[in-house]
C-alpha cells in the first residue's frame, strides 16, 4: 500500500491538443504527480477554426495558443517541445527527437490524427490538406497565389487550371472549408482583380457517397448542399477519386479534373505513434481501448482523442472531435487520481478493477455553411440558417476569448468577419516566380477577354 509520502507519480502526456491538455490542467497542482507534457509545437490548436486560417478571415496567432502560457500556474507540469518518436512500453519509456528520454509510470498517448491518404503516398504530395496551422497557410497561399497568377498569366487553358479549386471530401472539414472560400473569392476578393473575373473561378466539392455531411439528417445535409450551390460551389456526389496527380484528380468513371488547388478533406490517420504501443489498430491506425481508456494489456498506458476509435460504456459511439477529446482527458485525469486515493486505502489491491468507465456526453454538432449560414444537430434539437450560424458565432467567440486574451482583437476579428473584409491576405512567402508558371507569356497589358 503506497503512503501519502511516496514519490510523486510521473505521468507522461504526448499531445497538447484537447485531450492531452485537459489532462494536464486536471492534474495540475496536484503534487502526487509529476507531468511532463510534450507536444511537438509549442501551442495548443484550436483545429475547428482551420479553415478561417485558411480562407483569410484569421491569422494563425488567432487560433493557437502557447501551451506553457496556458500551463504557466500548473507547478507540477513541465512542458517540453519535442518530436516524440518511439515509446517503449515495456522499459516504460519514451524517446524524443531532441534525444531525450522521457521515464514514466502512467503514459497519456494523445497525439491525434493526421490527413489520411488512404496508403497513397503520393497523395500527399500533390494535394494539401487541412489538419495544421501550416497547412492552412499553405492552402490560403495557394488559393491567393494562383490567383496572382491567374491575374498574370495569357494562356487560358492554366488560367483556368489556376481557378479551379476542387474539394475532396464532403464532411464537415470540406463543407466549412468550401462555404469560406466561397465567400472569399465570390464575395470579399470580387472587386480587387482587373484582368480575371473571380466570379468565373470553379470551386468544386467532390464526395463519394450520395450525400455530404453524412452524420447529418438528410434534410440537413439537402440544405447544406442547396446553400453550397447558391454560394456558387459546385457539389459532385458520388465521384470516387482513383488518382491524385500533379494538377489533376482523376475518378472511377474515367472523367478527370484539371485544378491548380487540390485540397484533400477526405481522411485521416491516427498519429504513427499507436503503432509503437503493441496493440491492434484498425485500418485508420486508431486503437480500441478498453472502457477505462488504457489500452489492452496495460493499464498504465492510456490513449484518448482522435488517435481512439471506441464506443463508451453504454455502448455509444465516441466521434473524432474535440469535445470527446476532452471529455477523455478528463476521464484519465479523475481515474488516476481516484486510483491513487485508493492505494491509500483496503481497496489498493482491486485499484484496476474498480477503475472508472469512460462515458460520452453527446453535445451536439453544428457546421457552418457560408457566412450566415449553419446547421445545428443536439439530440432532437435541429437548426438550420440564420439562428443556427448566430449559435456558431456565440460558441465559437466564447471559445476564442480563451485564446485571445484581448476582447479588442477579438471584436477586431468580429468586425471584419462580420462585414466580409478577411484581414488574413497578405502572401508572406510567395513561390519563387520562376519555377510557379512555367507557362507564363510575356505579360499582356490589356486585360484579357473573358474566357
Ligand atoms: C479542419 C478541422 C476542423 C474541425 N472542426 C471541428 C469542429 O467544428 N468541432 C469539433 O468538435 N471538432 C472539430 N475537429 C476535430 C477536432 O479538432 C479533433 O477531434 C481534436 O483536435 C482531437 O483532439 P486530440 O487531442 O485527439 O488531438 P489534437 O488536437 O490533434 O492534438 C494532438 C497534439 O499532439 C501533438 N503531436 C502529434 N504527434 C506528436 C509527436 N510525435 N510528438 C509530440 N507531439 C505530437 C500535436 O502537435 C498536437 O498538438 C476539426 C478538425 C479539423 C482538422
Amino acid at each position: 500500500m503506497a503512503s501519502s509520502t511516496s514519490a510523486p507519480r510521473k505521468v507522461v502526456i504526448i499531445g497538447g491538443g484537447f485531450a492531452g491538455l485537459e489532462c494536464a490542467r486536471k492534474l495540475a497542482n496536484d503534487e502526487r504527480f509529476e507531468v511532463t507534457l510534450i507536444d511537438r509545437t509549442n501551442h495548443h490548436l484550436f483545429q475547428p477554426l482551420l479553415y478561417q486560417v485558411a480562407t483569410a478571415s484569421l491569422a494563425a496567432p488567432d487560433i493557437a495558443r502557447s501551451i506553457r502560457q496556458i500551463l504557466e500556474n500548473a507547478r507540477n507540469v513541465t512542458v517540453l517541445m519535442d518530436q516524440v518518436k518511439s515509446i517503449s512500453p515495456e522499459e516504460k519509456t519514451v524517446s524524443g527527437a531532441s534525444g531525450s528520454t522521457y521515464h514514466f509510470d502512467y503514459l497519456l498517448l494523445a497525439a491525434g490524427a493526421k490527413t489520411g491518404f488512404f496508403g497513397n503516398d503520393h497523395w500527399e504530395d500533390n494535394s494539401l490538406g487541412l489538419k495544421s496551422l501550416s497547412d492552412a497557410q499553405d492552402i490560403r497561399r495557394k488559393i491567393l497565389s494562383n490567383l496572382e497568377r491567374a491575374e498574370l498569366t495569357t494562356d487560358y487553358a492554366e488560367r483556368e487550371k489556376l481557378m479551379t479549386i476542387a474539394i475532396v471530401g464532403g464532411g464537415p472539414t470540406g463543407v466549412e472549408l468550401a462555404g469560406a472560400c466561397a465567400d472569399l473569392i465570390h464575395r470579399s476578393l470580387k472587386s480587387n482583380f482587373r484582368r480575371i473575373d473571380t466570379s468565373k473561378l470553379r470551386l468544386i466539392l467532390i464526395e463519394n457517397s450520395p450525400k455530404i455531411l453524412e452524420h447529418y439528417d438528410a434534410d440537413q445535409s439537402d440544405y447544406a448542399k442547396s446553400r453550397l450551390t447558391t454560394l456558387g460551389v459546385e457539389v459532385w456526389n458520388g465521384m470516387m477519386v482513383t488518382d491524385v496527380l500533379p494538377g489533376k484528380l482523376e475518378f472511377k468513371d474515367g472523367s478527370h479534373l484539371n485544378s491548380r488547388a487540390i485540397i484533400w478533406a477526405a481522411g485521416i490517420a491516427a498519429s504513427p505513434l499507436t503503432k509503437h504501443l503493441g496493440v491492434e489498430t484498425d485500418r485508420a491506425g486508431r486503437i480500441k481501448p478498453n472502457l477505462d481508456l488504457s489500452i489492452p494489456g496495460n493499464p498504465n498506458i492510456f490513449v484518448a482523442g482522435d488517435l481512439t476509435n471506441m464506443r463508451d460504456k453504454d455502448d455509444q459511439f465516441v466521434p473524432g472531435v474535440a469535445p470527446a477529446a476532452t471529455q477523455m482527458g478528463a476521464h484519465i485525469a479523475k481515474l488516476l487520481k481516484e486510483e491513487l486515493r485508493l492505494e491509500t486505502t483496503k481497496f489498493a489491491d482491486r485499484k484496476h478493477d474498480l477503475r472508472p468507465l469512460f462515458k460520452y456526453t453527446d453535445k451536439g454538432m453544428m457546421a457552418i455553411i457560408g457566412k450566415n449560414h449553419a446547421i445545428v444537430k443536439a439530440g432532437s434539437i435541429k437548426l438550420h440558417g440564420f439562428i443556427a450560424w448566430i449559435a456558431w458565432l456565440l460558441i465559437h467567440i466564447l471559445f476564442l476569448i480563451g485564446f485571445r486574451n484581448k476582447l479588442s482583437v477579438l471584436l477586431g476579428w468580429a468586425y471584419s468577419y462580420i462585414v466580409n473584409k478577411p484581414e488574413a491576405r497578405i502572401i508572406v512567402h510567395p513561390p519563387a516566380f520562376d519555377s510557379i508558371n512555367p507557362v507564363l507569356k510575356s505579360v499582356d497589358q490589356s486585360r484579357p477577354q473573358s474566357s
